[in-house]
């Protein structure tokens, strides 16, 4: 094979000719400079759309572009960025065959990237691809906005959750679209209004828009009142994992209500007791480890509204576990029968939230609509927010969301899906 045909390999470049191979030093270690051109089946065309578009100017001269590493060393593509003139995108720089429109990296770079930012570490990406995570943020945004273009996400979606997810410490929101069926995140935007969620239902369609059957959201007005506008057949189901999330807020203030309430009388032990039942009474029964089932138990015997709380708590969440659905509403209403009375305002409160919120309630049970996947999906988008601190714009954020929870992640370079 002749060296040129095996550097076009090597590089997997396709629709591409190459010029010339340089090896420099540099700064540390070495680099490599492949100077190329696009093949002529790829020359002249617009870097927006691809039409075919006349020569403008030679544009920025010669440029460069980051490619994988090669070996240890650095390696980039260099060639001539000329401009054309495209009908519809005007002026442009033309397209290349190895490098995304608007991209200082080649295509099998950014997909790297891509895929090791929904595998990896933060650092971990960055180091490798010797790029700040910053950069890797509009790499992604970049990857996906393409690939967006070419899945539609919205086709076929019958059941779907609406949810908000906050991120910067809680300063900012997403509102996020699952389809309940595939478990896939399938709509991501900034705000958490109702017309964010109305724009969602917009993208969708009005013909669409009558395929769905539920909706799952939490107990918010802004949610249901857009859902209520835009698909008023479809059935309005409450998340569990929202109506858990409450009882579990209810138990902990309670609990923060007792401990005062201790400190205030100089009972020092049994605050300290209460400090520490903190998580024997917020997890689930199953996880607790000896000890806390232990400390579970002292709760039993010496504080009485505590531990009325927890069983409160445990209550609500047997109901989900019910084997028919008439067991589950005969659950809840015994629960709200009893949370009423329960002298325990926190959960009084709750008593009241629910029983304006029943028919979403067993709505959700009725459609069997697995809270484990609607928590699992949560849960992960959370982490993400997380991971994308340091990305400079919410797009960065809802791309990598994206990428790994609605399986739009590019494959590694050169190896087939
Ligand atoms: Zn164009």
């Amino acid at each position: 094979m002749r060296s040129i045909r095996v550097w076009a390999r090597l590089l997997g470049l396709r629709g591409t000719v190459i010029e010339e191979v340089n090896v420099n030093d540099a700064g540390e270690g070495t680099e490599v400079v492949v100077a190329v051109r696009p093949g002529w089946r790829e020359r002249g065309r617009c870097g927006i759309c691809g039409r075919r578009a006349g020569r403008f100017d030679r544009g920025g001269g010669r440029r460069r572009w980051r490619a994988l590493d090669l070996g240890t060393s650095l390696c980039w593509i260099e060639a001539d960025a000329p401009r054309v003139c495209c009908s519809k995108h005007g002026v442009v720089v033309a397209r290349v065959p190895w490098a995304r429109h608007d991209s200082r990296f080649t295509r099998a770079f950014e997909d790297q990237c891509c895929w090791l930012a929904v595998n990896c570490s933060k650092k971990a990406v960055a180091e490798l691809m010797r790029c700040s995570w910053r950069t890797v943020g509009s790499i992604l945004e970049r990857v996906c906005g393409e690939a967006r273009l070419k899945v539609d996400l919205l086709s076929g979606l019958t059941s779907i959750g609406i949810d908000e997810i906050s991120y910067r410490r809680g300063q900012r929101y997403l509102t996020v679209v699952v389809d309940h069926h595939s478990g896939r995140l399938v709509w991501a935007a900034p705000g958490r209004d109702r017309q964010t969620v109305l724009s969602f239902f917009d993208a969708l369609g009005q013909e669409r828009c009558k395929e769905i059957e539920s909706v799952s959201c939490d107990m918010a007005s802004w949610i249901s009142s857009a859902v209520a506008e835009a698909v008023p057949d479809a059935q309005r189901c409450v998340d569990p994992f929202h109506v858990i999330g409450l009882a579990t807020d209810a138990l902990d203030e309670v609990r923060r209500e007792l401990w005062r309430e201790a400190r205030r009388e100089k009972n020092l032990t049994l605050a300290k007791d209460l400090k520490g039942a903190r998580f024997c009474v917020w997890k689930n029964p199953e996880n607790l480890t000896d000890r806390q089932a232990q400390k579970l138990a002292v709760i039993g015997k010496l504080n009485g509204p505590l531990y009325r709380a927890y069983l409160l708590k445990e209550q609500l969440r047997q109901i989900y576990r019910s084997a028919t659905y008439e067991e589950a509403e005969a659950l809840l209403d015994a629960w709200l029968a009893w949370a009423r009375r329960c002298r325990l305002p926190a959960f009084t409160k709750l008593a009241r939230t629910i029983t304006a919120q029943r028919d979403g309630i067993l709505a959700a049970i009725r459609l069997g609509l697995s809270n484990a996947r609607v928590e699992q999906i949560n849960t992960q988008i959370r982490l993400i927010t997380r991971r994308a601190f340091g990305f400079h714009s919410a797009d960065a954020l809802i791309a990598l969301a994206m990428l790994t929870l609605s399986g739009l992640c590019p494959p590694l370079p050169d190896r087939v899906k």
